[in-house]
């Protein structure tokens, strides 16, 4: 039997390498509130990342809430993409604003920035792009909508770490950026997350509010949660640090490969990476349409049943889901492109034999 390809695995460290980062944890007794090795992870991100400011958090989608929290908006109206992962509506409903679905670009599966033109009213407090797999959104348009209307613009990077683009991080675009650092995201410290914003004035706010609102040992100046990352989550972030260049080019020649391997097969399209200074290859999403014999679900159990687990991601469409149908809306390529995509395994230890055996599911289907 062969082993089960899933569609991603994480990246670890040698375990030896973390002990010493564990006795030190140990010797400090200092195991979270901002402690001397989440210090030095903020540090050393903002440099890697060539950020001005960011604050860490637990995980990402309290890093989405916190931000939303952060600029102080009237209640009204959030234009955020359908096509995401549900932790991007779920922020904005838990901030008590009202989630506005438009529609994609097929080609780039990110927010329609006409769309959103179209989508502004005089409720509209906030836009809520996704960089979609680390594809850049169309930056330039979405702040000359959010300037002209003055919209606060925040974008759901979680899948952006590393990205650079027109000479600087994509994090650095809009208002705030969010990323998430969850196991299965391309840096993880177990779980985790932040924000990048820039101002010191902002991050000292963003920090105050993922610690309780607390300001100090007598005054709380917001109702909000715990988002801070331990110790033992920074450490394993200082230690992915390290490593993170290979592992981007790792992934970058698993996407170069697939792509080499997968050209030319009538009805499968790999969703193109936009050109940009630096990659992240987050994920390998394909399209799956006429005249490829198999729909986009007959394939994804074609593979269940070679155990390779790909994903339908992302499907369904936030606007399709019950617990968002007071919210539905129109958007026909978002559908589309829901019903098509599969997401096959990407991580930077894929060997080229699992890429071949990959590809060869899905090309034994034409030879037929
Ligand atoms: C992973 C993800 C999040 C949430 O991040 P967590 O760290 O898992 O909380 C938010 N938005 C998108 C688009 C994601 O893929």
């Amino acid at each position: 039997m062969s082993k089960p390809i899933y569609v991603t695995q994480p990246v670890l460290p040698e375990l030896k390498d973390f002990i010493p980062y564990l006795e030190q944890i140990w010797e400090n007794k200092i195991l979270t509130n901002g402690g001397p090795l989440h210090q030095q992870l903020e540090q050393e991100l903002c440099k890697y990342l060539c950020v001005d400011y960011i604050s860490l958090f637990n995980n990402g989608t309290i890093a989405l809430i916190t931000a939303l929290q952060a600029l102080n908006l009237e209640e009204g109206e959030v234009i955020t993409t359908p096509y995401t992962f549900v932790a991007t509506a779920h922020s904005i409903v838990w901030n008590k604003f009202t989630p506005v679905f438009v529609d994609i670009d097929p080609i780039t599966s990110n927010i329609d920035v006409q769309q959103v033109g179209q989508a502004i009213t005089e409720k509209t407090v906030a836009i809520l792009p996704v960089h979609c797999y680390g594809i850049p959104c169309d930056v330039e348009g979405l702040q000359v909508l959010a300037t002209k209307h003055k919209l606060k613009l925040i974008y759901d990077a979680a899948h952006a770490f590393g990205v650079e683009y027109n000479g600087q991080s994509l994090l650095n675009y809009g208002d705030l950026s969010t990323i998430s650092f969850h196991a299965t995201k391309v840096f993880n410290t177990f779980e985790g997350g932040a924000v990048v914003c820039h101002s010191l004035e902002m991050k000292q706010r963003i920090d105050q509010l993922k610690n309780f609102g607390i300001v100090d040992e007598t005054s709380v100046n917001d109702i909000s949660l715990n988002g801070k990352l331990s110790e033992i989550h920074a450490a394993l972030g200082l230690l992915q640090l390290k490593t993170m260049n290979q592992t981007l080019q790792n992934r970058g020649k698993v996407d170069d490969y697939y792509r080499e391997l997968l050209a030319n097969i009538e009805g499968i399209r790999c969703i193109e990476r936009l050109k940009v200074e630096k990659d992240n290859y987050a994920y390998f999403p394909i399209v799956v349409s006429e005249p490829y014999p198999l729909s986009r679900n007959e394939l994804f159990e074609k593979f269940k049943q070679h155990d390779v687990f790909a994903r339908k991601y992302f499907y369904p469409l936030m606007n399709e889901l019950s617990v968002y149908k007071s919210y539905k809306s129109d958007t026909p390529n978002a559908k589309l492109l829901s019903e098509q995509v599969l997401c096959l395994p990407m991580y930077p230890d894929l060997t080229d034999n699992d890429i071949q055996k990959i590809v060869q599911i899905i090309k034994s289907e034409t030879a037929l």
